[in-house]
């Protein structure tokens, strides 16, 4: 289950998530209304209460802005539809630094949280002001101890690359700080200018130039390199954790297992349907209050979406995807020549299945596209290929 929390005290510079200003969040309100998209997703899936929860996440948004009273309202409300197995479920949250107080943190623990994810997103104070963060380095640094203070003993931060290049810093220390925090996962996503966004309209105006690829690159594997020195695996094309601590509930996007979005914006899987949420915050909460559906989209993916979305999503893992798989077969001779050429390129690899090497990340959606051109994915289970809007 993914439950969005659409509330931020103030918008950074490159987000164009569904986010609401608000530093005082309605949570009774939200509570509401997440208590109605659940109930609808039950009769929308012909589900019966109560289903075994494997994972939570709370993401957002900024969930910390809740307190401790959003996630013991939100266990409250879910435990109606769940049986919750305390100790088998992975319930992470995400923390702005800004906004985690050690009550906060103490709470979110005490209630059942076992995972804590910190949007630190930099190490270097000029980097943090760039991005609009509310934070100061020193702030991240603290909120790491506050979540150990509290008990947290799984912890992830996330950091972003590939900023332009009027934007000095020195990358390496700042991940080499982070390893050296003794966190167990690390996410690091290369910045991107979303159209809408402050950074967005920057570029537009000609104020900031696009980073240069050759810097992308060089912190991508910059990054891979010091983590994995430090006993990081690379487990995903932006994911990194200590043996042991993937991100299970992550990892449920990656293989294809169905999951529930709760919120605004959230997006459900119940193959072979996608499940889209109205995507604004006032949209969906007059639609919770007006009895009407919360979803925006229910699109039928085909045989051949499917395919081809477990194939981008398999190479995205370090498993990648057995050499046995049917879906080698399916895609052709031009796809395996193209398998071929790529091993040879050393942006592939065929040891313990057809994996991408860091390099081969690095290509990853020409790869994808190269594979999708080599001819249609002929699929066992085709179905009627319209998209459905709700
Ligand atoms: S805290 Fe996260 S969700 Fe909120 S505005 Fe910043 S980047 Fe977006």
């Amino acid at each position: 289950v993914y439950v969005h929390v659409p509330f931020c005290a103030h918008r950074c510079h490159y987000c164009d998530f569904s986010v609401a200003r608000s530093p005082h969040p309605p949570l009774d309100e939200w509570l509401a209304c997440i208590a109605v998209d659940v109930r609808e997703w039950f009769a929308l899936a012909g589900w019966r209460p109560p289903l075994p929860l494997d994972t939570l996440f709370v993401g957002g948004g900024t969930p910390s802005l809740l307190g401790g009273a959003g996630m013991e309202g939100l266990r409250g409300l879910l435990a109606q539809w769940f049986t919750w197995e305390a100790s088998a479920v992975e319930w992470t949250a995400e923390a702005n630094p800004a906004s985690l107080s050690a009550d906060t943190a103490a709470r979110w623990r005490a209630v059942g949280v076992n995972r804590l994810s910190l949007g630190v997103q930099a190490f270097d104070d000029e980097v943090l002001r760039w991005l609009g963060r509310l934070h100061d380095a020193e702030g991240a640094r603290r909120a790491v101890k506050r979540a150990r203070a509290a008990g947290f003993d799984n912890l992830s931060v996330d950091l972003i690359f590939g900023l332009p290049e009027e934007v000095p810093r020195d990358w390496r220390a700042e991940v080499q700080l982070a390893a050296d925090l003794g966190l167990e996962h690390v996410s690091a996503y290369g910045l991107t200018f979303e159209p809408h966004t402050a950074l967005g309209r920057r570029l537009r105006l000609g104020r900031v130039r696009p980073p240069p690829e050759a810097r992308y690159v060089e912190e991508f594997m910059a990054g891979a390199e010091i983590l994995e020195r430090a006993g990081f695996e690379h487990y995903e094309v932006s994911n990194f954790a200590r043996p042991g601590r993937r991100s299970r509930h992550n990892w449920h996007y990656w293989d294809g297992t169905s999951y529930l979005g709760l919120g605004p914006s959230a997006q459900g899987y119940l193959p072979p349907h996608r499940v889209r949420n109205v995507h604004r915050w006032d949209a969906y909460r007059r639609a919770a209050g007006a009895g009407a559906s919360l979803r925006e989209e229910i699109e039928f993916l085909t045989g051949e979406q499917r395919e081809l979305e477990r194939l981008w999503l398999t190479l995205r893992t370090a498993e990648g995807l057995p050499p046995s798989d049917p879906l080698w077969v399916r895609l052709g001779a031009g796809a395996r020549a193209r398998l071929k050429a790529w091993e040879r390129a050393g942006w592939l690899t065929r040891r313990g299945g057809v994996r991408l090497t860091s390099q081969g990340w690095l290509r990853m959606d020409e790869f994808v596209a190269e594979l999708g051109a080599c001819g249609p994915v002929r699929s066992e289970s085709e179905g009627p290929g319209t998209g459905v809007n709700a």
